[in-house]
């Protein structure tokens, strides 16, 4: 078909690729995909997104982008933001339109992303998959089947138990699960208390039941706690790690990121 290969996938790539998933939209696998990128690029690796998630891509506002690609010609230059180079699905259509595409389409989107830009060396590249298990998740796997997933939960058990569908893929994409995110794990209150929003047990139930579905070790990575400034952040462009470091949100990040 003439495609060109995914230069991730040369033998000479040293390019660490992460897919991360959930089971639902709202537990912010977004906004973990942007601070964590952020992260590690403030630790001076070079760091990409590619923003997958079709129908709720949401990486360019959270990261202050509002451009579009430009065009060299036969490549595509990602935009840039906080020293992450960005490519979003976002960046090619009218903000208030509704995408309707189909598994195919996605796919070759997707491939476009990986072979038609001018990435250069990256140390890190993160994919901002679609909530749940769909066609997109299936792609990634087929072309590039050495990234790895991340799964994001809230500590609901609702939410973990969606979660953990998510990262059962795993099992038929062959994937290597690096480990489980709990998002929104407590609030931080001003006596110094943890008020636990939404329960407890969520991250560690999944991944101790994924560890036992895929026979493999699946840590718990992080624990990265609701915080006013994350989502202040976010809506704003600048992501908590760079706007708030000292904040607890922060530092869960820059010990998530320092785990990877
Ligand atoms: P998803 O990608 O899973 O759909 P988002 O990352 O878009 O979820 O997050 C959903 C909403 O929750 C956003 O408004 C975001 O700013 C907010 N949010 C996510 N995580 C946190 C957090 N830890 N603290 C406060 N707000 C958060």
């Amino acid at each position: 078909s003439g495609a060109r290969d995914v230069p991730f996938n040369r033998p000479e790539s040293l390019t660490k690729v992460y897919a991360v998933a959930s089971g639902k939209g709202g537990v912010g696998k977004s906004s973990v995909t942007a601070n964590l990128a952020v992260s590690l690029a403030d630790k001076g690796l070079r760091v990409g997104i590619v923003d997958a998630d079709i129908y709720g891509f949401s990486i360019p506002g959270m990261l202050g982008l509002s451009g579009k690609p430009t065009r060299v010609d036969e490549m595509i230059l990602p935009q840039v933001a906080h020293d992450v180079k960005v490519m979003s699905i976002g960046m090619f259509v009218p903000p208030s339109q509704a995408v309707v595409w189909r598994g195919p389409m996605l796919h070759r989107a997707l491939q476009q992303f990986l072979t038609d830009v001018f990435w250069g060396d990256l140390d890190v590249l993160l994919l901002d998959l679609p909530p749940g298990t769909g066609d997109i998740a299936i792609s990634v796997a087929q072309l590039l089947p050495e990234s790895e997933l991340l799964v994001v939960t809230t500590p609901q058990s609702a939410a973990a138990q969606v979660a953990e569908r998510a990262g059962s893929i795993a099992t038929q994409t062959k994937q290597t699960l690096a480990g489980v995110i709990e998002n929104m794990s407590w609030m931080e209150m001003p006596d110094g208390t943890r008020m636990e929003v939404f329960g407890s047990g969520g991250g560690a139930s999944v991944a101790e039941n994924l560890a036992a579905t895929l026979d493999q070790e699946v840590p718990l990575l992080a624990q990265i706690p609701l915080d006013t400034r994350l989502r202040e952040g976010s809506d704003a462009g600048t992501p908590v790690v760079l706007g708030n470091p000292d904040s607890p949100a922060a530092r869960a990040f820059d010990t998530l990121a320092e785990s990877l």
